[in-house]
């Protein structure tokens, strides 16, 4: 019996073929596809282009989907609710194979970092950032960047490509894999939280990122809520909306600076996008409100950004926006043309916008002697740009 009982197996040269050539750019030695990042509907093409019966392929995608995202199964052979036949079939068109681990470091405050290198060889960061009894995985959506925002490390790479949805899912699944964290836990899990605030911007790879974000949300596999998820752009103003429309998760942006002119220099993408324009994009954000407030990001640098006038500026911008501040201590790396404000500007600064009615809790930097803290990352494998983004600052003399 071929597949399924009563199935009629199919030549390799089914629809299965077509499919997989769509991703062949980025496979490396082993020609065979990745099952991972595909919705349901192709993890049924899939099953039909091996040969599963029209009329069973649901429910065998079903039960697939269920090993992939539930229980973690990285090879088919352990999934035993399926035919001896079907797992071979699979396995011979399909991996679920993660991608290599290149580096693995750990901080000192159990910030865990990882390298991954994808099958054509190209390398994204991961960080895992642990609190009491539960954590953020912070997830990469590009190699390198095209921003060029002068105090980001990424940001002195060339932007390479986009991650591919899978990639996307695939760096959660490393992690949870690290911790033994399957089956997906239903109570408290220490992969509670993703931010998608790695390596890129998000919203310039906005249908792989959303594709692997409805599948860590998919309540029969990782089962994530969209409360636990927060991406965090640069201002991408038109796609800021279709991202609360369609996937509803939390929203933070990259604010850090007050004024169009200094924005212009150190978030490049504000002469596309100035400061106006982002604030009416984040009152309308869809789903915002007191409990689910848009989070600004805000980078400390010395004397550049961080005077009370600043604050007070700050405060006055963002009137009316349900919000919260994550003021971010600069994280210096080698050849940053910045440095980091001094506690007592920061602590001024928070005053002044806490006194306005705003949460602005000071980012404990996480994992910095491990490189793996906001702006750190970044991969050997991407050469660095031009020294435009980092002359920009020394220009400024900083
Ligand atoms: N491109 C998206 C996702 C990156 S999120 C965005 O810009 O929002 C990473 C966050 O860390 C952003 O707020 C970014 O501005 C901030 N960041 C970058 N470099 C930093 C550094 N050296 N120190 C502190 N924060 C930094």
């Amino acid at each position: 019996m071929p597949i399924d009982a009563g199935s009629g197996a199919r030549s390799r040269s089914g629809a299965g073929g077509d499919a997989a050539s769509e991703t062949a750019t980025i496979k490396g030695e082993d020609q065979r596809e990745s099952l991972i990042g595909l919705t349901r509907e192709e993890l049924a093409e899939r099953l039909l282009a091996v040969g599963v019966p029209a009329d069973k392929v649901r429910m065998r995608a079903k039960q697939l989907w269920h090993w992939i995202y539930h229980r973690g199964a990285v090879e088919f052979d352990s999934m035993t609710t399926m035919s001896a036949a079907l797992r071979a079939a699979l396995a011979e068109r399909h991996t679920l194979a993660r991608p290599e681990t290149a580096a693995e470091q750990r901080s000192a405050d159990g910030t865990r970092k990882w390298l991954l290198r994808f099958a054509d060889g190209r390398e994204v960061e991961s960080v895992y950032i642990p609190e009491e009894d539960r954590g953020a995985l912070c997830i990469s959506s590009q190699v390198g960047c095209t921003l060029s925002c002068t105090f980001c490390h990424t940001g002195t790479q060339r932007m390479v490509r986009n991650l591919e949805a899978g990639e996307i899912v695939a760096q959660f699944l490393v992690a949870r894999d690290s911790y033994g964290e399957w089956p997906s836990p239903r109570g408290p899990r220490l992969l509670s939280n993703i931010v998608m605030m790695g390596m890129g911007e998000p919203l310039f790879n906005y249908d792989n990122v959303a594709k692997a974000l409805r599948i860590v949300m998919d309540p029969e596999g990782i089962a994530l809520s969209r409360r636990r998820i927060t991406l965090s752009t640069a201002g991408v103003v038109p796609m800021i909306e279709r991202c609360g429309a369609e996937i509803g998760v939390g929203l933070a942006v990259s604010l850090h600076a007050v004024r169009d002119d200094l924005r212009d220099e150190l978030v490049p993408i504000n002469r596309k996008y100035p400061i106006a324009e982002l604030l009416e994009a984040c009152r309308r954000y869809p789903g915002a409100s007191n409990a689910r407030r848009i989070t600004f990001e805000y980078v400390m640098l010395k004397g550049v950004n961080d005077s009370e006038a600043d604050a007070r500026a700050l405060v006055r911008l963002i009137a009316g926006i349900p919000a919260k501040l994550n003021l971010i201590p600069f994280n210096p790396w080698p050849g940053a043309p910045y440095e980091c404000s001094p506690p007592e500007a920061i602590e001024r600064f928070a005053a002044i916008v806490n006194r306005a009615g705003y949460a602005a809790p000071v980012r404990a930097p996480r994992g910095r002697d491990i490189q793996a803290a906001c702006g750190q990352l970044k991969s050997a494998s991407v050469p660095r740009r031009s020294r435009r983004a980092v002359d920009i600052g020394e220009a400024l003399s900083l």
